[in-house]
């Protein structure tokens, strides 16, 4: 029976939607524990979603970098004898991944969007114009899976906690974190997470009001092409693609943004994906399940006006 090992880096005690999900889909693969940093509380939310055992990391192991929390997984493994490693798909946690791959002589496979039983991993590869299947040789098999792979269930046990503790040589302490600053909180979901994102593109020319009035009627997240992160209509952090988040949202909101094929990379693996242009040959209809060739400055003010008097 496969093992697997869910690796969550939690700095409240608490669970993120996209946590919960990876450990949905580590009980698809059998057995499921936890690899903890940060707040022990959270191996009881853990258990609630089926981790058996919680490995907790020594307090000070998130002020290091990858190399120092790949080392305290990889005692994980070897504990738990787990045979898969999930991780969420963030940049960080590809940079475990990758050190763990190595430390581990694991087979890695990053954005994940679907995880088999057996450990085959679908990916969508070349800007969405391909998906691929990825079977790792090795004993050990890590995965880094995008958010909303599948929907979160809970299913309880009575969890174990065990403390991990590392030597001192285990990892490099020549770098450390001296300071963390919470990102002031904008009220909207986290763009990798959420489950409806309305982006904007140079189609805007620098007024994202209607986008993000759309997007608060949906409670939805807000994402940008590059052209409208670079012009600073909008922070870097919402820029969706190639080189910036890729997202995989049920619903995928574009208005004013052509469908480059950097952009496209980003959110091609949309369930639904809604395009508002003023160009009808814009790429963007190419991969659009719904196009509207309009003025989006027309467009979604009236779709938030009847999204809002729908809800009464
Ligand atoms: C190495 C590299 C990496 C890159 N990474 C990224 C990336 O991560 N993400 C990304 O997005 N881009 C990325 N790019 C840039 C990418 O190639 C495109 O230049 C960019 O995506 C275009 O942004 P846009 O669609 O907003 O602008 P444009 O391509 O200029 O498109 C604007 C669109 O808005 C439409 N429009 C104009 N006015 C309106 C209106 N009032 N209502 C409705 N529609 C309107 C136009 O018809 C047009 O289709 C990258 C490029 C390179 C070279």
């Amino acid at each position: 029976m496969t093992q697997a090992l869910i690796v969550i880096a939690s700095p409240d005690g608490t669970l993120k939607k996209n946590q919960q999900e990876l450990l949905t889909l580590g009980r698809s693969l059998g057995e499921t524990s936890v690899a903890l940093v940060g707040d022990a509380a959270a191996a009881e939310a853990a258990a609630a979603f089926g981790a058996v055992v919680s490995y907790t990391a020594p307090a000070e192991l998130g002020s290091f970098g990858a190399a120092a929390q790949a080392a305290f997984v990889a005692e994980a493994v070897a504990r738990s004898g787990a045979t898969a490693v999930l991780l969420e798909n963030s940049v960080s946690a590809k940079e475990i991944a990758a050190v763990l791959g190595v430390r581990l002589n694991a087979g890695v496979v990053t954005d994940v969007v679907s995880l088999a039983a057996d450990g085959a991993a679908t990916k969508s590869v070349l800007a969405g114009a391909y998906t691929t299947v990825a079977n790792s040789r090795g004993a050990v098999a890590v995965y880094t899976v995008k958010s909303h792979a599948v929907e979160p269930s809970e299913a309880p046990v009575a969890g174990r906690v065990e403390a991990i503790e590392l030597p001192q040589d285990a990892y490099s302490t020549a770098a450390r974190v001296v300071s963390r600053a919470a990102k002031p909180k904008s009220g909207r979901p986290e763009l990798s997470e959420a489950r409806i994102i309305v982006a904007g593109g140079r189609g805007v020319d620098g007024d994202f009001a209607p986008v993000e009035e759309l997007a608060d009627v949906l409670g939805a997240a807000v994402g940008a092409s590059r052209v409208a992160t670079d012009n600073g209509w909008i922070g870097h952090d919402s820029q969706v693609g190639q080189t910036g988040v890729v997202v995989s949202p049920q619903l995928y909101i574009s208005a004013g943004i052509s469908g480059a094929v950097q952009q496209k990379a980003g959110m091609q693996t949309s369930r639904v994906i809604v395009a508002v242009n003023t160009d009808e040959d814009a790429p963007v209809f190419e991969i659009a399940d719904f196009g509207i060739v309009g003025d989006l400055f027309t467009v979604l003010p009236q779709a938030s006006e009847e999204i809002r008097r729908r809800k009464g």
